[in-house]
This record gives C-alpha cells, structure tokens and sequence, in this order.
C-alpha cells in the first residue's frame, strides 16, 4: 500500500482506538493502524487479521456514500445553520472544514456501530464565526474548523455515548445535559497520547 492508501485506510479506521487513543495519520501502517483495523475487522464480521484485503476494503467502501460522506451522515447535517455549507469561517476554508468534516464522519460511523447502530444526531457541527458568536461558542471552538459535533442518541444513556465515544478516536469529549459534544481536536498536529489527554483536559474548559 502506497503512503496515500495508508493515510485513507487510518482515516477510516480511527473510530476504532482503545480507551482514549488518536491514531495519528501519517501514512504509516503502524501498530495502532493495525490494532484499529483489526477491531473494524471484527466489529463487521470480517476475519480479524490485520490485513487490508479485498473484504475488508469492500466493507470500508460500503460505508462510504458516492458524494464523499459517510453512509449513516450527510454533509448537510454538518452545515453551518446561516450558511447552509462549509463556508463563514475565519480560521478555516471551505476545503479544509470538509476535510475535517470526512474524518469526524468516520469517527461517528463508529460510535454509531458501537451503540448498536443507534442513529447518532447531529445538533451542531461546523459553525460559520457568525454562529459561532451568536451562540456563545469560544473564539477558537472546534466547531469552527468542522471538527466537533454535538451529538445526541435516543435509547442510550450520556454515560454510554461518553464510554463508547472514548473509544473511537476522539480527543474532546464533553458532557453537557441534552448533548454530547466530541471533537477530533487538532488533527493535523502530531500527537502523542499524553499531548492528546492534556488536550482533552483543556477542551473541557475551553470548547463547544
Ligand atoms: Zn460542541
């Protein structure tokens, strides 16, 4: 597999971390990539081997909608409420928000499995800055780069939204009442388990 396959094959995978882990893409297969993969494996019926085969690329396209979103999420969910698109943020372009829009998505098909394929709503996700000052957001909210969503899941409990979300890759999560809000944090640093924990600590304070 060429360091391009590799870097998509851990986009698809990294729903499927142990406790509290971030796969990081980097176009390697290492040994959490393989770990992930082989969890994905089994999670969808496939023989657990570690090996990125014709089945298990069957399985992980059948997930993938023609349009380039997830099978379970559509863009449109992800949208910016005034803009209706990916557009109205200062500190990320259009293409960026949806590329981090893609890698949220994979994350949340997981979750979603994870809770017995319970339908996952999206609340609120990518924020134009205009939205994200009407509603109070912080000024550098995930939400405004595309990689939070705040999430809710009928016939599940916060508590197992939270203990499921916690594997499946993403560095924030925060508890709040009606919602759940997970972020991927930011992806395109490299990060180690103990900067992503530490990150985690601060987005507690700081996000959604
Ligand atoms: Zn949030």
């Amino acid at each position: 597999m060429s360091g391009k396959d590799v870097r998509e094959l851990q986009i698809r995978v990294a729903g499927w971390t142990a406790r509290d882990e971030v796969i990081t893409i980097d176009r390697q297969f290492g040994p959490a990539t393989y770990r992930a993969l082989r969890r994905f494996q089994s999670a969808y019926g496939l023989t657990a081997d570690g090996v990125a085969g014709s089945r298990t690329f069957a399985a992980l396209d059948a997930l993938t909608s023609s349009n380039g979103s997830t099978k379970n999420f559509t863009w449109r969910e992800f949208y910016s409420p005034d803009v209706r698109d990916f557009t109205g943020s200062d500190v990320a372009s259009r293409a960026q928000v949806k590329a981090n829009v893609r890698h949220l998505m994979y994350k949340l098909e997981a979750l979603r499995r994870k809770l017995g394929n319970q339908p996952v709503r999206i609340n609120s996700a990518f924020r134009s800055t205009a939205i994200n000052r009407s509603v109070g957001g912080v000024g550098d909210s995930q939400h405004l780069y595309g990689r939070a969503a705040d999430i809710s899941v009928t016939n599940r409990s916060v508590s197992t939204v939270i203990e499921k979300a916690r594997t499946c890759g993403f560095p924030g999560i925060i508890r709040y009442s009606g919602h759940t809000h997970v972020d991927t944090g930011f992806w395109f640093r490299q990060l180690s388990a103990q900067e992503a924990s530490r990150q985690q600590g601060q987005s507690a304070v700081a996000h959604c």
